[in-house]
């Protein structure tokens, strides 16, 4: 009974392999478990598109650490540095590879940009971003987001994505 449950435990030990070998692509790691969908819908992902690139979403794998996380990949896909960063605004502590025949060519973490245009909403019910049609904006100073509009300053765990 005992040695089954080891093996259980094991399993659970999900690499990111086990969903599927990528051989061009990005892996994006670190993600918040159940995080994944927002992230997806962020970059756009849950339309099909030209490409029609296979996308894998491992959600609550539980890494070495025993904490729980999300990891995406996509097949073929490229990926700026803007929308890296937009990331951020989700999964902060993710980190972005970039996979060129089964190797990361490249690895990049996730950064806050000093402003965020147009991506949260302004938690301030009196601003005036929530009535009129003007681009909201942000500055970051250590996770925290000052409106460009109404000057007020939030953390960014209480912000919500436009
Ligand atoms: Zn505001």
């Amino acid at each position: 009974m005992e040695k089954k449950n080891t093996i259980e435990e094991k399993a659970k030990v999900a690499k990111v392999d086990k969903i599927f070998r990528l051989r061009t692509g990005i892996v994006i790691d670190h993600i918040p478990a159940f995080k994944s969908f927002e992230v997806v819908e962020l970059l756009g992902l849950d339309h099909p598109g030209e490409g029609n690139a296979v996308m894998a979403i491992g959600v609550n794998l539980k890494s070495k650490k025993h904490t729980a996380k999300d990891v995406i990949k996509v097949e073929n896909m490229r990926i700026c540095k803007e929308e890296i960063n937009k990331i951020s605004m989700i999964a902060p502590r993710a980190t972005v590879s970039m996979i060129r025949d089964h190797k990361i060519k490249d690895k990049i973490r996730v950064k806050i940009p000093d402003v965020v245009e147009g991506l949260l909403k302004c938690p301030n019910h009196n601003c005036v971003t929530n009535f009129e049609p003007v681009k909201t904006k942000f500055h970051h100073n250590s996770g925290q987001m000052k409106c460009h509009f109404c000057e007020k300053s939030f953390n960014l765990t209480e912000m919500k994505l436009l």
